[in-house]
């Protein structure tokens, strides 16, 4: 049997169905299923996506020959059922060209509507329906859709204005008015003529007359269009592979512009805002397509609901709302009713809230696409639960029909949703971490607290601006990624962040920000946009996020479907406290750097890193013992009851040294000695790859005392907490580790310094010792180094950096091209590299395990709180995934759903 390449539907019957939109496009399959369960439906067909690969492997002529008996029969189908003639001068066929592929794409292609019109039809269609300027009106709208969309008279560029929307706004303003509507017959003969004469300027061709060659071309042009930039642009964004292609939906036309018992509209079953059960939407009266979006004029509410409740009237006085624009409910109660009717099966049917697109033609229903709707977070968690209540879905479908990531407008401030229209964006960098904020500008960590409210302003952040990072409402940085301190620091924080806003130009010494031609002083206002990157001028309301109980309801649901734990990076009893707020078992990564720069510990740490002499440098590590020892006790009781994973001494020494004059002066005054010295040292301690260089591990086994020091501390925090009752589980953890040898000595350290404290104290309490595997090296030997260690702890950032050879801290110049160019996918410190990365962590953990059965294994990079790479840990045989405090919920998800999948 031939393959079969056109999918008919109408009048009830279809040959394609909703669970086919791989073959037919998401619109494609639903416009069948409409069919099938009753909905009225304009009759058309389907050309699968299948085609379009065949297309752009053979070229137009052999597509066009394979098609084209499929296509005749099929035009000749909806022939039948409209009782109408393709290319027939009295009694036409009129029909819309879509696209339409599986996943959603806006701004695709452009619909054609009303094709099969020529000077003709035209008449025919005028004399046909009695109503000219219907007929004249459908005319001019098709020659303006088809020359730009398949004559290419507008180009790609979205800020070029449309040529025949500048003839259109001439002849209006001579003319003296403002809506399409008001146009003449004779006005709009008038623009047809003008526009085919502005195609043939432009393309030295005449507009095609042929209502066979127009529906050719038509097609042609959606396949051409999946090739497009903004399409191509669209794909990569969202990881829609090339091969997918489009569909071409043909229908035939119905027409919501025959005057007052015809109208248009989009209408969604639930609020997409709030998620609110209520049926909402607008449209217009005597109109065709989108003009409802197109703002051509202003939209009517489709339910009474609506005009008193939606922004859309805001301004308009309530009085003038009903008589002005009343809803349709008021307009057209029957067709109201019916359309009411319609969406509660659709929604019934689909079980999801959907989107619809409608026409009334001179009081006629139909319905012209239906999908499942977007949505914003709340939106999402209400209309779930909401749809579980009512029993439509169960608890399974209703996990998965969340995303992860939407969680996340949960949880952070958010813009008011008025005051941001009427904002202005003065830049945009990355959304490092999201949320909004608003506060003045301040260019000094330690001159944060100046304001209540301020935004730290900086080139890049270094660990010394921890503090006041802590203190600003968000952090705005000029250089740096996803991954750069800022962002990083800012996501544990669950603090707004936008970082690498290239377009900043950041002078510390006058303390101003130039951005374009615009300079900004140390207390103006400016707002962060965390979520979207987007940085505004002035100050710009937020409002706390809603966390409803359906948020709780959720987490609790997740928690029976998953198996893997969720552990969280945090520094801080804080941190710690708000992830063990949204469900955190445990820490999986508690970095001790951070602790060595508050106040006087910084320079105990200094004299530690400038002694030349183990003495000197025992000497100094004492004085740091009772601070590590009270942040560990603190961080250890925050968690009680679950395992902390404290990782030893981890960053180049180089980053805890002053490299100010006046601070390396100080210091040497401090110490007694000169400043040539601490100077010489500083400049010993430069590397050329600090990354790769005296770090993690090497620290520890070229200084000894550094891990007997941060161990004891542990331990004895511990042993403190276990007096007092309290349940404490360290778990330490050795860095960077890339050969079994150095994690031995490490661990035998640890152990030896471990028993004489338990000595000391008459006392244990039981803890593990295990390590990171960051190194590709570790993963090959995973088995060497499993039997001596009691956990696995996959460090997927330094792992991504040296499988990958990308410096985290410079990948930001090429990254963002390779994404763009399609070298890489994704930007691997953010998603997980499962292809790669990922075989390390699969053969680290298989490795591992073969040598110890039970050996606990978990993730704490950036990874551990992205969904997609949450799922592959889980199916990776992971214990647990561990990631920032403020990601914990979204994991806790991805978890469940990965076992639920
Ligand atoms: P998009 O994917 O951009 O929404 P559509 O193909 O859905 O594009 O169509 C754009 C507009 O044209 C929509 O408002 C749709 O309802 C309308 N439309 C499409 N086909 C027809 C038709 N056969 N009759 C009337 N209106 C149509
Ligand atoms: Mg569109
Ligand atoms: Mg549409």
């Amino acid at each position: 049997m031939n393959k079969k390449r056109v999918y008919s539907f109408g009048n009830g019957n279809a040959e394609g169905k909703a669970d086919m939109k791989n073959l037919l496009g998401g619109k494609g399959a639903n416009l069948a299923e409409m069919n099938l369960i009753g909905v009225p439906v304009p009759p058309g067909f389907t050309i699968t996506t299948e085609v379009c690969t065949e297309y752009n492997e053979l070229g137009k002529k052999p597509v066009v020959e394979l098609l084209k008996p499929e296509v005749e029969a099929a035009i000749h189908n909806i022939e039948r059922l409209t009782s109408t003639k393709f290319g027939d001068a009295q009694n036409p066929l009129l029909v819309s060209v879509r696209s339409g592929a599986r996943a959603s794409m806006p701004g695709m292609m452009d619909t054609i509507l009303n094709l099969g019109l020529n000077d003709e039809a035209v008449a025919g269609i005028a004399k046909k329906s009695g109503n000219e300027w219907f007929a004249w009106d459908s005319y001019r709208r098709f020659v303006q859709m088809y020359g730009d969309v398949v004559l290419g008279m507008k180009t790609e560029s979205k800020d070029e204005i449309d040529p025949f929307e500048k003839i259109m706004e001439a002849v209006k303003e001579v003319k003296g008015i403002n809506l399409d509507t008001e146009l003449t017959v004779e006005d709009l003969k008038d623009l047809v003529k003008r526009f085919k004469k502005a195609v043939k300027e432009q393309t030295g061709k005449d507009f095609p007359t042929s209502a066979w060659d127009q529906l050719w071309g038509a097609i042609i042009a959606v396949f051409d269009s999946w090739q497009n930039t903004r399409a191509i642009y669209y794909r990569r964004l969202n990881n829609i592979p090339d091969e997918w292609g489009t569909a071409v939906n043909v229908q035939a036309m119905v027409f919501g512009n025959m005057g007052n018992t015809s109208a248009t509209g989009v209408a969604f079953t639930r609020d997409a805002a709030t998620g609110e059960n209520l049926f909402n939407g607008e449209y217009l009266i005597n109109a065709q397509g989108e003009d409802v979006v197109a703002g051509v004029r202003t939209p009517q509410e489709i339910t009474l609901e609506g005009s008193r409740r939606w922004a859309n009237l805001q301004n308009i006085p309530e009085n003038e709302r009903a008589t002005k624009y009343p809803s349709l409910e008021e307009t057209m109660p029957v067709l109201f009713k019916e359309l009411n009717s319609v969406q509660q099966k659709l929604e019934d049917h689909y079980k999801d809230m959907q989107d619809m697109e409608f026409t009334i033609q001179e009081g006629k229903l139909w319905l012209l696409q239906t999908r499942n709707g977007k949505r914003t977070g709340a939106a999402m968690v209400k209309i779930a639960m909401d749809l579980l209540r009512e029993k439509t879905i169960d608890e399974k479908t209703a996990l998965l029909r969340l995303e992860p990531n939407k969680l996340d407008e949960l949880l952070h401030p958010v813009f008011d949703s008025v005051a941001i229209r009427s904002a202005n964006v003065l830049a945009k960098g990355l959304p490092a971490s999201p949320g909004a904020a608003t506060g003045q500008i301040v260019f000094f960590a330690d001159e944060a607290g100046n304001y209540e409210n301020s935004i730290l302003v900086r080139i890049e952040t270094s660990p010394e601006d921890l503090e006041g990072m802590n203190v600003a409402r968000g952090i705005l940085t000029a250089r740096g990624g996803m991954t750069s301190h800022a962002a990083v620091v800012a996501r544990g924080m669950g603090k707004c962040c936008v970082s690498g806003a290239g377009s900043l130009r950041v002078n510390y010494k006058t303390r101003t920000v130039t951005i374009g031609d615009i300079t900004l002083n140390e207390g103006d206002w400016i707002s962060l946009n965390g979520s979207t990157g987007e940085v505004y001028e002035d100050k710009v309301m937020t409002r706390k996020p809603d966390m409803s109980g359906d948020f709780g309801l959720i987490m609790e649901m997740s928690d029976k479907f998953t198996r893997m734990n969720v552990r969280t990076n945090a520094d801080t009893p804080k941190d710690a406290k708000t992830a063990r707020e949204y469900g955190a078992k445990g820490i999986g990564l508690c970095r001790t750097e951070h602790m060595f720069f508050e106040g006087s510990r910084i320079k105990a740490m200094r004299e530690m890193i400038l002694a030349s002499t183990t003495t000197g440098r025992k000497k100094a590590l004492a004085k740091l013992l009772p601070y590590q020892r009270e942040d560990f006790e603190g961080i250890l009781e925050a968690m009680a009851g679950y395992g902390v994973t404290i990782r030893l001494l981890d960053p180049p020494l180089h980053e805890f040294v002053p490299h100010q004059l006046a601070t390396q002066k100080e210091l040497a005054d401090e110490m007694g000695i000169s400043l040539d010295m601490v100077k010489a040292k500083v400049a010993e301690l430069e590397e050329f790859n600090p990354m790769l260089g005296h770090r993690g591990c090497r620290l520890g086994n070229t200084y000894p005392e550094i891990t007997e020091m941060q161990a004891r501390a542990i331990i004895e925090a511990a042993l403190n907490l276990k007096s007092k009752g309290i349940d404490a589980r360290p778990e330490i953890m050795v860095p960077l580790v890339g050969t079994i040898k150095e994690f031995e000595i490490q661990a035998e350290i640890i152990h030896k310094t471990a028993k004489k404290v338990f000595e000391e104290r008459n006392d244990s309490i039981h803890y593990q010792v295990g390590t990171m595997i960051e190194i590709p090296r570790a993963a090959l030997t995973a088995d060497l180094i499993a039997r001596e260690a009691d956990f696995f702890s996959f460090g997927t950032n330094d792992l991504t950096q040296m499988t990958f050879g990308y410096s985290r801290d410079d990948a930001g110049s090429f990254l963002p091209i390779y994404i763009n160019k399609g070298i890489l996918k994704n930007d691997p410190f953010q998603v997980l590299d499962q292809d790669g990365v990922g075989l390390l962590v699969k053969m680290g953990t298989e490795k591992g395990r073969s040598a110890k059965p039970d050996l606990k294994v978990g993730i704490c990079g950036e990874h551990g709180g992205e969904p997609s790479s949450v799922e592959f840990c889980h199916n990776v045989g992971m214990n647990y995934v561990s990631c920032s405090p403020f990601r914990v919920p979204i994991a806790r998800l991805a978890a469940a759903q990965a076992a639920i999948r």
